[in-house]
């Protein structure tokens, strides 16, 4: 339904043709008919000017310039920030995060309080991730009923029902990610329970592993299971066969995932606030309880010319990023006064970016070669070191957060405006959007099948292939250059994680894609590596695992 001028103004912006559909689906103004209020480029306005009134809280606040600035990088898709931002900013709901973490205390009143809330953030697009690890283990006791507990996995269906019921007004499914520790007593039901297609489809689930437990795994040892309620130890498990339940659980549907717990908290900057117990659905985010995040993504693909990355740009952009991710903190409204206080007391933002693959085939370079790890390990050193500059700068004009006294960032003199600054985010529409690929994933296929909202299902051809795919040289490019994700050796993706790893402060969102033919063993020893390199967190998913998939391979050509 874009009108033509619509679409000539896209083809301007340099939009394709599923960027047009997902931005008519999912992002432009409507009216209750349906009718579009809102171009393309009229949206990257509102966002832009909604943005720089972030500035009026900056004593040196340049408004007018950033208001620009920020119009110019969204209309290049040089960045993008996340969903919520582009679908919220300037209209009245005005919740800007696609990430966020509640807590879950083992009581009645937190469990159905937490409900509510994440029904309100899923209104406006957010996502959710709840640790369960509190809760009491089923047939536990229960005084005020003298009856017996349902346990985390019947509560987490609680979750999932809330979610189904709001279903985001069709513009978003509400994700959800719920975590439970490995040492908890319903580690074997949590585990298992996604075999059934048809349960927690709303949801993704995650163990939470510690360093004791992998230790037990190594010198295949006992591993107690600990009842949170009493702090008593419930019965204990070989950690071997619980590891190999859980191996056999994601090689069957792709989950569980895994998070390190022991990593993350190493890595936490506010120590002295607590222990991070979760993440966002996608992973990529650890949070405190009530603590949200704004990600934004630069698309390095744009800054590939002449086989060269333009350096001097991608600092402008991390620069310009890093304040329009401060801005949104402060412009932002929130699901509660929780959430706000907590966000705005750590400010974390998470910039990163995508088109990594693409950034690749540009330059000649396939995915699994060590050149590969070494581009990306610049670009990534090089974008956390600007990061830390631009948040410095803005923390001498507009203060450093709030919580910043005996942060890590204290501890280092070093002066931050917010308490982390870099994410590596899935970036599943927005990299549509931009068309480019996603995150720092290898291409999926050169053509595949995505469904889209819930439904609509989208033929997308790699917009690289497209471009060359009449050329003499395409065939040998193709072998050479455009390597899938399934054909990318395990290794080889947990190596790409652990290089930008190295160079982001919240985490990194990566599939390791395996082929149909990989066995349980093989998942295994993903993730026995997985902490051995000292990852954060680790999702496996064998191609055909589950029959429902986001993407499928398409025919080939
Ligand atoms: N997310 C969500 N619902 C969705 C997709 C994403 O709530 O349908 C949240 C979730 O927290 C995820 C984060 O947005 O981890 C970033 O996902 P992605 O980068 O794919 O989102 P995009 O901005 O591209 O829509």
């Amino acid at each position: 339904k874009i009108v033509n001028s619509k679409a000539e103004e896209g083809r301007v912006m340099q939009l394709d043709e599923n960027a047009l559909l997902v931005l008519r689906e999912r992002y432009l103004l409507k009216d209750e008919a349906g009718n579009l209020l809102e171009t393309p480029d009229e949206l990257f306005r509102r966002v832009a000017s909604a943005i720089s009134r972030g500035e009026d809280n900056d004593p040196e606040g340049r408004r007018e310039e950033m208001n620009e600035a920020f119009y110019q990088m969204m209309a290049n898709l040089e960045f993008l920030p996340n969903s919520p931002t582009l679908m919220n900013a300037g209209r009245p709901s005005g919740q800007l995060a696609a990430c966020f973490v509640l807590p879950v205390e083992d009581s009645l009143d937190s469990i159905f309080e937490s409900v509510k809330l994440t029904a309100k953030i899923h209104q406006t697009g957010g996502g959710t991730g709840f640790s369960f690890s509190r809760l009491r283990p089923k047939n536990d006791f229960v005084q005020s009923s003298r009856g017996v507990a349902s346990g985390p996995v019947s509560f987490i269906r609680v979750f999932n029902c809330a979610t189904e019921a709001v279903k985001q007004g069709g513009a978003r499914r509400g994700a959800n990610m719920g975590i439970l520790r490995i040492d908890h007593p319903d580690i074997e039901e949590f585990v298992s329970v996604k075999r059934d297609p048809a349960e927690l489809t709303n949801f993704n689930l995650s163990v939470a592993f510690t360093d004791d437990f992998m230790h037990a795994y190594e010198e295949d040892g006992e591993f107690p299971l600990i009842n949170p309620r009493t702090k008593e130890a419930a019965r204990t498990v070989k950690a071997r066969k619980l590891l190999r339940l859980i191996a056999e659980s994601a090689w069957a549907s792709g989950e569980p995932g895994a998070i390190f717990l022991d990593a993350i908290n190493r890595a936490n900057p506010t120590p002295s606030l607590g222990e991070i117990e979760a993440t966002n659905p996608c992973g990529e985010q650890p949070l405190l309880p009530y603590e949200s995040c704004c990600l934004g993504s630069i698309n390095l693909s744009r800054l590939v010319k002449d086989g060269e990355i333009n350096w001097a740009r991608l600092s402008e952009l991390t620069h310009l990023g890093v304040r329009f991710l401060d801005n949104v903190i402060d412009v932002g409204t929130y699901p509660s006064g929780e959430i706000r206080d907590k966000t705005r007391g750590n400010r974390k933002v998470g910039l990163g970016i995508m088109g990594f693959a693409h950034v690749l085939i540009r330059l000649g370079i396939p995915y699994d070669s060590p050149d590969a790890a070494r581009i990306g390990d610049k670009v990534m050193r090089f974008i956390e070191r600007e990061s830390k500059i631009a948040s410095n700068r803005l923390a001498k004009k507009r203060g450093p957060f709030p919580n910043f006294r005996g942060s890590v960032w204290d501890g280092k003199n070093l002066l931050q405006r917010n308490a982390t600054t870099t994410t590596i985010a899935p970036t599943g529409t927005l990299s549509l959007l931009a068309g480019t690929s996603s995150g720092i994933e290898p291409i999926f296929d050169i053509r595949y099948k995505r469904i889209l909202l819930g439904g609509i299902e989208v033929e997308v051809e790699d917009p690289l292939w497209r471009e060359i795919k009449d050329r003499a040289d395409a065939e040998e490019k193709r072998r050479q250059l455009f390597r899938k994700a399934y054909e990318v050796p395990p290794l080889v993706h947990l190596n790409i994680q652990r290089t930008f790893q190295n160079s982001v402060d919240n985490a990194v969102s990566k599939t390791v894609n395996l082929p149909e033919t990989a066995t349980v063993d093989d998942i295994l020893q993903i993730y026995l590596e997985a902490h051995r390199m000292g990852l954060k967190g680790m999702t496996v998913f064998r191609n055909k695992s589950r029959n429902y998939q986001i993407l499928s391979c398409g025919t080939q050509q």
